[in-house]
């Protein structure tokens, strides 16, 4: 492993995140939206997460502004980045199936909405928020640098800090007695081991 290589799965990690959204985004362009929770903070999270987790890195490897942050490149480091970025894509690809139409890039309702309960939503009910914190994980891991490495994970945690709570409070509103069992039985980010 070298600096290069986990350079370049680092853009393949994005390629595939870029391949993976792309049919979704204009499926979910055709589905009616029913209710709509977006808030400017929401917006603003949204905006964070594209500059931190897609333009500061590729700046970074593109042109030297950041060179001052760099640190030891460490091929450790570098495999287990791969792995964390292999268990983002394997997540977001996922909860995209499952999710399907019922998928938004922020809180809405779409008509004949339903509460996806199979696949990776049988176990966890946040499986793409998991698969963004590995995403953040593994572009720390990747990119040796204290800005570029630490800009995705800081724009993850805000994106998910502010809008957890939201999310599940819409979902509760709009499902009822289904959501609060459908809570008893999953946990947000991981499967309960017992
Ligand atoms: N929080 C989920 C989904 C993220 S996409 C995850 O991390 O996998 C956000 C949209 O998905 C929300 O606007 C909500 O309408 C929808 N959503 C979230 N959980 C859902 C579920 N279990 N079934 C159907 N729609 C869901």
């Amino acid at each position: 492993m070298t600096l290069d290589i986990a350079s370049i799965i680092w853009v393949i990690g994005i390629v595939a995140w870029a391949a993976i959204r792309r049919p979704y985004r204009s499926k979910a362009k055709r589905t009616k939206v029913i209710a709509d929770k977006k808030s400017t903070t929401e917006n603003l999270a949204l905006v964070f997460c594209t500059i931190g987790l897609v333009i500061i890195p590729l700046a970074h490897l593109l042109t030297p502004v950041l060179r001052f942050a760099n640190y030891e490149f460490s091929p450790l480091l570098a495999y287990l980045g791969t792995i964390s970025m292999i268990g983002f894509l394997i997540f977001f690809y996922f909860s995209h199936k499952h999710l399907a139409r019922n998928w938004s890039v922020t809180l809405e309702i779409r008509e004949d909405h339903k509460l996806v309960q199979h696949g990776v939503y049988k176990y966890i009910r946040h499986p793409m928020y998991t698969s963004f914190w590995l995403w953040g994980i593994s572009q720390f891991l990747l990119i040796p640098n204290w800005i570029a490495g630490t800009t995705g994970i800081a724009s993850i945690a805000w994106l998910y800090f502010s809008r957890i709570d939201k999310e599940e409070a819409m979902m509760q509103a709009q499902f009822n007695d289904e959501y609060t069992q459908y809570c008893t039985k999953t946990s947000r980010l991981w499967p309960k081991l017992f």
